[in-house]
């Protein structure tokens, strides 16, 4: 994760399963991490959650507004691990 940064992090709890939503922002444009379990336990998948249409600046792919752009990010899910690391340490920190 050296050439961007998550900011602006917000997590809710979900009630449609057990575990949590993790809204975020890299360069700008949103992001959601879905995270498993009743504990913040294990990451899910993390997609785009563009307010506007735009290229993504981590996978450069074109991505349309939420809800119709809502692919995986594949670059960021290649830095799955470590964003969940941060996202966690955000949880407990609560
Ligand atoms: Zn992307």
């Amino acid at each position: 994760m050296s050439h961007y940064s998550a900011t602006n992090i917000k997590i809710s709890k979900l009630s449609i399963f057990s575990g949590y939503q993790v809204l975020f922002e890299v360069k700008g444009h949103s992001y959601q991490m879905l995270v498993g379990g009743g504990g913040f336990n294990f990451p899910m998948n993390i997609i785009h959650y563009f307010k506007e249409d735009g290229k993504c600046p981590v996978c450069d792919k074109y991505t349309l507004t939420y809800p119709m752009g809502q692919q995986p990010c594949s670059g960021l899910l290649r830095d799955k691990m470590m964003l969940f690391d941060l996202f966690q340490r955000k949880f407990q920190s609560k």
